[in-house]
């Protein structure tokens, strides 16, 4: 639906989206424990993120750390206990900016980001969990660290470099079905005992979590069509 269409309500949208990930869970034979839904706001307007900030919704997502440093901070302090997660690729140089501001990093995928992380982290004083995207398709252009690179990654970042990785993320392919990415992020996640996934968007968070989701990333069934 299109944010032009002045009927479409956010927080009616956010209403019916968490209805659809309980009824999944009751149908899945193995969901995790818990699903949280990651609201995810990118390219969307401090006024259409409100309505669904008012109806008590506080974990959010965003792609970018320069349009999240433009909304959220006064966001933040509207409405206390957001939890705001960056979703999308990040930069070595605005590793500093994004502890400032995220609770929660899905895109750690490289060793040179893992150290600036590291690096941060120490001066700011501020620890995010982290998640490490996993590029299931082996997609050349995909962010992520192909899945028989994972566990030396994930060695590297919990042993060597301390940070807390707490969970697994993948965006499967455009044009593939979704359910065996999710299943081998979660077969990657087992033996390594990390206890959250992030998988699943609008058009497939339902199977994602039959696959075990612990967080889905769903923006366009929330807030409309981006622009
Ligand atoms: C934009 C985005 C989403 C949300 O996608 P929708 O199809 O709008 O639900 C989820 N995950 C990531 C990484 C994204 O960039």
């Amino acid at each position: 639906m299109p944010s032009s269409d002045t009927s479409h309500s956010p927080a009616d949208a956010l209403a019916a989206t968490l209805a659809r990930i309980d009824a999944a869970r009751k149908t899945a034979l193995a969901p995790a424990p818990e699903t949280r839904l990651i609201a995810v706001s990118k390219t969307h307007a401090a006024e259409n993120i409100r309505p669904v900030l008012e109806a008590g919704h506080r974990i959010y997502g965003e792609n970018r750390v320069q349009e999240a440093k433009a909304k959220w901070p006064h966001l933040k302090t509207e409405f206390p206990g957001v939890e705001l997660h960056l979703i999308g690729p990040l930069q070595s140089n605005k590793a500093r900016e994004a502890i400032e501001l995220f609770d929660v990093i899905h895109s750690l995928d490289r060793p040179k980001l893992a150290q600036a992380l590291r690096t941060e982290i120490d001066r700011v004083g501020r620890a995010p969990a982290c998640f490490v995207q996993v590029n299931t398709g082996e997609e050349p252009q995909k962010a992520g660290v192909v899945p028989q690179d994972a566990p030396a990654f994930i060695a590297l970042c919990r042993e060597e470099l301390k940070l807390r990785v707490e969970g697994l993320m993948c965006i499967p392919p455009a044009d593939e079905p979704p359910a065996p990415h999710f299943a081998l992020l979660a077969k990657l996640a087992r033996p390594e005992g990390l206890r959250y996934l992030s998988m699943g968007m609008s058009a497939d968070f339902e199977i994602a979590i039959r696959f075990g989701a612990t967080h889905v990333r769903v923006g366009t069934a929330i807030f409309g069509e981006r622009e």
